[in-house]
Order: C-alpha cells, then sequence, then structure tokens
C-alpha cells in the first residue's frame, strides 16, 4: 500500500474512516500512537489512527531528541528501564532506522579529583553493556588536556578530566511521521487535522468514537472493535492512572558560538544539561518544572532561558547571551503521576489501563521506548479478539530504511547521476533513507525544485514540495515546524523564508490569494490556520 499522505489520501481516508468498521481505531498521533498504528496493522488487524492536529505535535516533536537510556535514570537505579530503553536504542540505530536514528557522541566532563572518574566509568561501562550488543562506541576515558584538546570552548578550571560516550539521536517530528506513513504503508487508515470529541458506547462498552475533521468541520462516526488512546498529556485521568505533566525547554544556537567536537553532558543540581550538536546548531537543554496550563501551546519563558543560560555559561570560555539565541522550544513530559511533588524524580516508566470495555490507554514513558509502549496496549486491546499475531515491529523496517546502506555506500554515484552534491545527498539520505527517491522523482519533473529555499538555504524546495505531497503537511506551521525545522533553526521562526514556502505549498495545495494570505497571516502570528 502507499506511503503517500498527500491531499488525495488525506480525502479518501475520511470516507474509508465513515464507511469501515476497524478492529482498532487509534487516538493521538504522537510516536506511540503511530507506534500503536504500525504494530496493530503489521499485525493483519484493520486499523484508523486519527491526530487532533499535526503528526508529533504535541511532545514528540518537542524533545531533547535523544535515543537513550539516560544515564540519569541509571544513577536512579531504575535498571530495567535503562535496559529496555537501551534495547531500544539499538534495534532503531541496526535495524529499524538506521538512516533516522544516528550515533552521537558527548563529553561528560568529571569536576572532582580522586573519586568522580572511577564512580561515572562504572556507570558507563554499565550504561555500554546492559542493552545487550553494542550498537555504538564504547565510552573512553580522556584526560583534561586530551579533553580540553577536544572541546576549546569550555573553560579550562570547568574539569579535571572527562568521559567521552556515546548515544543516539533523532529528529522526533520527522520519525513520527515517518512511522505514521509506514503504518499507511502496512494498511492503516492515518487521518490528521482529526479530532475525537466523545467516544462512541454501547452500554458500559466502548465501540469506536465520533471524529471530527478540522478541516470541513464534518463529523465522523468512527466505528472500532476496540479503541486506543495514546493522547500523552491529554489523557485524562483513569482508575489505572493520571499523566502530570512536566516542563521542558530547549535553546537552539548557531554551531560556531560554542567550540566543541561533541555533545555535552553536565550535571544540575536538580538533573541534567545537554549540549547537543544538531546541524549547524547545537540545542541546549532542558528544564524540568511542574506545568498544569492548557496542554496545547506551552511556552518559553525568561526565566527558562535565564536557567539554561546561566547553566551552560559555567562550563563555556566564551558565555552565551540571549542574542545568540536562534531558537527556542517547549514541551511538555507526559509523566505517571506518583508520590514525589518534584517532577525530575518521577519515573520514566509507561503504563496501560483500560477504563472501560473496549478502551485501553497508554501513557508515560520516552521517545526511546515507544515501540515497547506499542505492543504492549496493542497486547491488552487484542486480548479477546482471537487469533492475532504477535507484535512484529521488532522486526519492521521505518520507511526508507530498506536499501538505505545501499544508497549510502553509492552515494558519490547517486549525487553525480542527479546532478546534486555530495553533501546534499549525504544529508537527504539522513533524513529520507532510499525514501531519497521520492524527492528525486520531484526533482525531475521540476528541475527547480533543486535549488535552496530562499531564506532558509539549508533545505531544498523540493523537502517542502515533499512534506506536502508525501508527509501529510496541511499548512506552513506543519511545513516549517515539523517536516523541516526551520521554526527553530532560522530567526525569528524561519519569517524570512515564508514568501517562498507559502509559494511552494499553496501550489500544491491549491490555495488561492486570500488562502495564502491568511496562512501567511496564521504562521506570523503563531498559530495554525485551515481549522473550521
Ligand atoms: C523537554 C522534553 C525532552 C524529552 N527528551 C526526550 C529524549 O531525549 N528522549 C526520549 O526518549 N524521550 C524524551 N522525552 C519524552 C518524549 O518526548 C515523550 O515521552 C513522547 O514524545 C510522548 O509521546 P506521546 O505519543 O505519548 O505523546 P504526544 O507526542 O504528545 O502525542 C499525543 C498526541 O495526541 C493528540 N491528541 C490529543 N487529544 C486528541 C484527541 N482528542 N483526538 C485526536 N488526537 C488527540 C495530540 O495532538 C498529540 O499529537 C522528552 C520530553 C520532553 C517534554
Amino acid at each position: 500500500m502507499s506511503a503517500r499522505l498527500d491531499a488525495g489520501y488525506r480525502e479518501a481516508a475520511l470516507r474509508t474512516l465513515a464507511s469501515t468498521e476497524f478492529d482498532v481505531l487509534v487516538v493521538g498521533g504522537g510516536v506511540v500512537g503511530v507506534g500503536a498504528a504500525l504494530d496493530a496493522a503489521s499485525r493483519g488487524l484493520s486499523v484508523a489512527l486519527v491526530e487532533a492536529r499535526d503528526w508529533a505535535s504535541g511532545t514528540s516533536s518537542r524533545s531533547s531528541k535523544l535515543v537513550h537510556g539516560g544515564l540519569r535514570y541509571l544513577e536512579q537505579l531504575e535498571f530495567s528501564l535503562v535496559r529496555e530503553a537501551l534495547r531500544e536504542r539499538g534495534l532503531l540505530l541496526k535495524r529499524l532506522a538506521p538512516h533516522l536514528v544516528k550515533p552521537v557522541p558527548f563529553l561528560y566532563p568529571l569536576t572532582h579529583k580522586g573519586w568522580e572518574r572511577p564512580y561515572v566509568g562504572a556507570g558507563l561501562m554499565l550504561y555500554d553493556t546492559i542493552g545487550g550488543a553494542t550498537s555504538v562506541p564504547m565510552h573512553k576515558h580522556l584526560s583534561r588536556t586530551k579533553a580540553l584538546a577536544m572541546s576549546p570552548g569550555l573553560r579550562p578550571d570547568a574539569l579535571t578530566g572527562a568521559v567521552r560516550y556515546y548515544d543516539g539521536q533523532v529528529d522526533d517530528a520527522r520519525f513520527t511521521m515517518m512511522v505514521a506513513r509506514t503504518a499507511a504503508q502496512h494498511g492503516a487508515t492515518v487521518v490528521n487535522r482529526a479530532e475525537v470529541t466523545e467516544l462512541l458506547r454501547d452500554g458500559v462498552d466502548v465501540v469506536g468514537a465520533v471524529v471530527r475533521d478540522a478541516l470541513s468541520g464534518e463529523e465522523i462516526r468512527v466505528r472500532a472493535r476496540r479503541v486506543i488512546g495514546a493522547t500523552g498529556v491529554w489523557t485524562e485521568a483513569n482508575p489505572g492512572f493520571r499523566v502530570q505533566m512536566s516542563k521542558g525547554v530547549h535553546l537552539v544556537v548557531a554551531r560556531e558560538r560554542i567550540e566543541l567536537d561533541t555533545g555535552l553532558i553536565m550535571r544540575t543540581e536538580k538533573s541534567v544539561l545537554f549540549v547537543i550538536p544538531w546541524g549547524q546548531h547545537w540545542i541546549i537543554g532542558t528544564t524540568d518544572t511542574p506545568y498544569s496550563d492548557a496542554p496545547d501551546r506551552p511556552s518559553v519563558t525568561d526565566e527558562d532561558v535565564e536557567y539554561l543560560l546561566q547553566h551552560v555559561n559555567k562550563v563555556l570560555r566564551d558565555p552565551l547571551t540571549v542574542d545568540d539565541i536562534v531558537g527556542t522550544y517547549a514541551g511538555l513530559r507526559p509523566l505517571l503521576a506518583g508520590k514525589n511533588s518534584e517532577t525530575a524524580k518521577l519515573s520514566r516508566e509507561h503504563a496501560v489501563a483500560s477504563p472501560a470495555p473496549g478502551y485501553f490507554v497508554v501513557a508515560g514513558g520516552k521517545y526511546t521506548t515507544y515501540r515497547v509502549m506499542a505492543a504492549d496496549v496493542v497486547n491488552a486491546a487484542v486480548r479477546g479478539l482471537g487469533g492475532v499475531a504477535p507484535s512484529l515491529t521488532a522486526r519492521l523496517p521505518i520507511h526508507g530504511a530498506v536499501g538505505y546502506r545501499e544508497l549510502w555506500d553509492d552515494r558519490i554515484a547517486f549525487a553525480s547521476r542527479n546532478g546534486l552534491s555530495v553533501s546534499t545527498v549525504e544529508r537527504l539520505l539522513g533524513r529520507y533513507g532510499s525514501a531519497v527517491s521520492e524527492l528525486v522523482e520531484l526533482i525531475r519533473q521540476d528541475p527547480a525544485l533543486a535549488q535552496p529555499v530562499t531564506g532558509a538555504e539549508g533545505y531544498l524546495a523540493v523537502e517542502i514540495v515533499h512534506a506536502v505531497t508525501h508527509e501529510g503537511a496541511l499548512d506552513l506551521d506543519d511545513v516549517l515546524s515539523r517536516r523541516t525545522r526551520i521554526a527553530f533553526e532560522y530567526p525569528s521562526r524561519g519569517l524570512a523564508c515564508l514568501e517562498h514556502v507559502a509559494d511552494l505549498v499553496g501550489a500544491r495545495l491549491g490555495w488561492d490569494v486570500s488562502t495564502r494570505h491568511d496562512a501567511i497571516e496564521a504562521y506570523r502570528a503563531g498559530g495554525v490556520m485551515l481549522t473550521a
């Protein structure tokens, strides 16, 4: 089946929603919901997946973008959580998504002589081995001189030595969208801008949901034998668990502002702070503060910025100021509520509950463990349906993985065959894998699409068009915030490229002059358009 999520696909999918009784309806298009849809569809079940806004528009586009076990969870003695996450890291890096998940090095600066090196070294030895076969290079001890040579941007008095270790990294929003595409490829009917407004019941049993198409305002009664809620921080309290929100903020600065060869992890009084390499930028984060406002648009406050700058500047030779910040973003962790009032200490475990017959909810966990969460909730949901295969997703490559390694090995010839530079092909392979062929076909049809985006020259015009023709983007925010990351990689949320991007998107979505104008104004105002 096609993994091409264009406007035609969406129209047909809405009709299918109205006319089918599904085995499973999944509510929520974050990484856990798309994972559940893929899990269920690949077991041969008929599946619908609806997302109220855009794929990954909730927490799944706002994380630290690490596929990791979490060193600090090791210190909190959460061995089973760390082991499970590291196993998933290995699977993603090696088998499921080698095109999207990459190893990334971090420097752990030591600040105490004596006890700290053996303590950190033992922890990292465990971290490197606990998840089974190593999928990234082993950690390495570094003298102070060696560490400073690798990181001239650090203050010489900020460390007594260091240890370098590796973790995994992913573009969280793109990965989630790619899993949604993979689910569609396996036969799931996937629709964004489609919000569940009410569950359908037959007595006490949940038998489907009312879905509102945000583009037309139309309501569709979707019937399903099982409904799975994967709505992250939007999950309502139920007898099984309650979700507590914790806000985390990241700053983005230009790569040249910090002279480092690796990422950086530092202890803070409450948690840890990362400086993470991100293309031509660094991502610095994060904070961890309880949050109780509406979850739709968490904002970055002056205090958040001050906290992050203050902590990172403790180790930088050339301190950052607010003028160095290119972009920011805030996300909300869906933590399982516990007795501890400090959100940094709440467990990152996940839970599955069944608040009513036919209805199953999953929440908590981490991005890294989405596949396990998805399998767990589908296992719970299909119990009683009879004859359903066990989860297959540990062996199921994400769209673009098959053929990726061969294309990577052939990238120089591929670049010259298609009139692209090798560095462009390398960048595209790291975002699309073998699905780069979809972009090449678009360029073949319109060679002008091989040109950079005016005002966001790190991207090609074809990436904007492909976001609409293959990746389900429906407005400028989808394209600038999640299919590309222009919204935080370029100053003023990428306003400089708005005209060009609106031309490219509008031409594919059939915008007239006034719709184009409204789309630009909606993005300028920080909002999302096209809702009825
Ligand atoms: C600051 C921060 C940093 C993090 N860093 C990492 C990290 O580095 N590594 C890691 O492994 N994890 C990390 N996490 C955790 C990870 O990001 C989350 O656990 C994960 O993204 C949650 O995914 P989800 O699918 O449960 O929720 P979400 O991504 O929020 O998805 C829920 C979706 O449900 C939709 N929805 C809600 N109500 C409805 C409805 N009625 N109808 C239809 N759709 C609906 C929403 O629009 C939303 O898209 C981080 C989290 C934060 C906040």
